[in-house]
């Protein structure tokens, strides 16, 4: 069963050694020509009347990546109000960042009044919207369900998620609407459809469904979830031909009703995941005997990649062994955190079993190198668990150059905040 050792996806043996010599580990790696080829495919996502892609920032929230893409013409999802503040540091004008938030940030009059765009996602922060700034402008962000008849492979809509308003509310939307002369230019669905162009044609079909009920709506945004594949046997998203039908689906809308809808994409995954390796150093090897496992355990863990004992999600891993045998073991990968679901190996979807992997013999001392962590790993890890600080961030340019765009942290900030009792 088991399968042969991995190569890193772009780091070079050598290249990682001087950036280990010049940076320590943990240390995320990106990767400047995949970064460009991912702008370059969003970029030419096929559309009918227009595009606008928004990079997710959620996905790495670093100040280098959102200056790479705005630099490269995408404009900016902010999940958060605290997003919008640390896009909007950078220079980033307002009205290049959208808001869709869980929750509405107490200062949103003010954001809104620089001009970031707020899609409501919910009919209580349509209600706060509207009182705030009646006869204003508006997104409204809807859950459209699964859809009837295909696949059920959404993983944020239908009945399950709570993100965005229910498309059976939508009286109750344009109820709340009307009473604060609202006028609703943009719709936003995202519910993660993955890489299959049929199951895109159905949802951008609800989603202009739901463009139909708005008459005043400019711009239909379909979000992001598009699939990335990490490891060799999983499949990616081909931007041309999930994105076709979806023009076709805008063409005919608008023979129908005239109106040319403006298509925005707010890939997060697509633009970072496989860009960016976490470089690690193997700190130790033990074993747990005949009926037992070989354990490598990295200076690295939840403290940095934090999906797979979430998830149980699949990164390739390959180690440079300073000193190669040619052989390969099965080995558990496991983090430094005393955590007993500090696990980099769990079996696919199942974050509580162990999963053997073949790589090359390992000895204490060698790199390894976690690929395909890019995205949702430095944004979103169990940061400064066990007090490691967080790690730090280079961006590897054509000639090989690491760049630091992230400083490791000084352990002082981690206590900074705290404040001791007297004496
Ligand atoms: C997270 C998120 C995205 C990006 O999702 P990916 O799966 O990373 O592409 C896009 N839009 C919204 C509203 C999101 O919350």
């Amino acid at each position: 069963m088991s399968q042969e050792p991995l190569q890193p996806r772009f780091l070079s043996p050598a290249v990682a050694e001087t950036i280990r010599a010049r940076h320590g580990t943990p240390v995320f790696v990106y990767d400047l020509a995949s970064l460009r080829r991912g702008i370059d495919g969003m970029l030419g996502f096929p559309n009918a009347f227009g595009l606008t892609v928004r990079y997710a920032m959620k996905a790495s929230p670093t100040g280098a990546l959102l200056q790479l893409f705005t630099n490269a013409g995408l404009h900016i999802d902010a999940s958060s109000g605290h997003e919008v503040h640390r896009a909007a540091r950078l220079g980033i004008p307002h009205n290049k960042i959208s808001l869709s938030s869980q929750e509405l940030p107490e200062d949103f009059a003010e954001l809104h009044g620089r001009g970031l765009h707020i899609n409501a996602c919910s009919l209580n922060q349509l209600d706060r919207f509207g009182a705030q700034f009646p006869g204003g402008a508006v997104g409204l962000r809807f859950n459209p369900g699964a859809g009837s008849g295909g696949n059920n492979r959404t993983n944020v809509g239908g009945p399950s998620s709570s993100f965005g308003i229910w498309h059976e509310w939508i009286g109750q939307a344009r109820e709340i609407v009307a009473r604060h002369r609202l006028k609703v230019v943009r719709i936003h669905t995202h519910i993660g459809s993955g890489s299959d162009p049929e199951v895109w044609q159905r949802v951008s079909g609800m989603s202009l469904d739901l463009v139909r009920q708005f008459p005043e709506v400019t711009v239909l945004n379909l979000g992001g979830g598009y699939k990335v594949a990490r490891m060799p046997n999983e499949k990616a998203t081909d931007p041309q031909v999930i994105g076709e039908p979806v023009a076709e689906k805008f063409r005919e809308f608008a023979r129908e009703t005239g109106r040319k809808i403006h298509l925005e994409i707010e890939p997060g995954t697509f633009l970072v995941a496989n860009a960016c390796s976490l470089l690690t150093t193997v700190q130790d090897v033990v074993s747990t005997g005949d009926d037992g496992h070989e354990f490598l355990k990295l200076d690295s863990g939840m403290t940095e990649i934090l999906r797979p004992s979430l998830y149980g999600a699949q990164h390739p891993i390959s180690i440079l062994p300073k000193s190669p045998t040619g052989r390969a073991r099965d080995y558990i990968v496991v983090g430094h955190c005393c955590e007993s679901g500090d696990i980099l190996t769990p079996a696919p979807g199942e974050p509580e079993q162990l999963h053997p992997r073949r790589l090359a013999e390992a000895a204490i001392g060698d790199l390894c190198v976690i690929d395909g962590a890019g995205a949702y790993c430095a944004g979103m890890s169990a940061k400064n668990y066990n007090s490691f600080p967080e790690a730090a961030e280079v961006l590897v340019d054509d000639s090989g150059e690491p760049r630091l765009i992230r400083k490791r942290q000084p352990l002082e900030q981690i206590w900074q905040n705290e404040i001791p009792l007297p004496e």
